[in-house]
């Protein structure tokens, strides 16, 4: 985990804030109504701001729903969605709107913000998550993952997005 703050999300914040360093206008925004809104964003550097701006924006998200003292034990449908993404990509909890909460899963660094859905919880499930200590087998991560999620966290995070 240290080294995937430190060195993947890193990567991510430096690429970005590269991307935007000519265009203050886009600096001065949040990252979430950025990648809410890609299109507004120059063709220029919109790859690059759906990359690096999504990875930004997905880490934060999830090393703010974890945390020492965490865990529980959900299981089913969500390990399953992470475990069949194929390649690099992420698991999500999201609040679609009226529909309520689903699972949904983001190939690369995409967010949910860019289907219009709010993420809850989500799991990165990039090799560079897990490699160093799960190896190949994805599906230990994922299972072990839930110890540390805060659920106090998410669940703050559910109640501001049914706001
Ligand atoms: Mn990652």
């Amino acid at each position: 985990m240290t080294l995937h703050h430190m060195k993947h999300h890193n990567t991510y914040v430096t690429n970005l804030n590269a991307a935007l360093a000519s265009y203050p206008d886009l600096r001065a925004m949040n990252i979430t109504a950025i990648v809410a809104n890609l299109g507004m964003v120059p063709d220029a550097i919109r790859t690059m701001v759906r990359n690096n701006g999504g990875g930004h924006l997905n880490h934060s998200i999830f090393w703010a729903t974890m945390g020492p003292g965490g865990g529980g034990a959900p299981t089913g449908t969500f390990v399953a969605a992470g475990a069949g993404v194929f390649g690099s990509g992420w698991v999500w909890l999201v609040l679609n709107g009226a529909k309520g909460l689903q699972i949904v899963t983001m190939p690369n660094q995409d967010s949910p913000y860019m289907m219009g859905l709010t993420p809850i919880v989500g799991n990165d499930v990039w090799e560079h998550a897990y490699y160093l200590k799960h190896r190949n087998v994805r599906a230990n991560y994922l299972n072990s993952w839930w110890n540390m999620v805060n659920w106090e966290s998410v669940a703050l995070r559910y109640t501001t997005a049914i706001k």
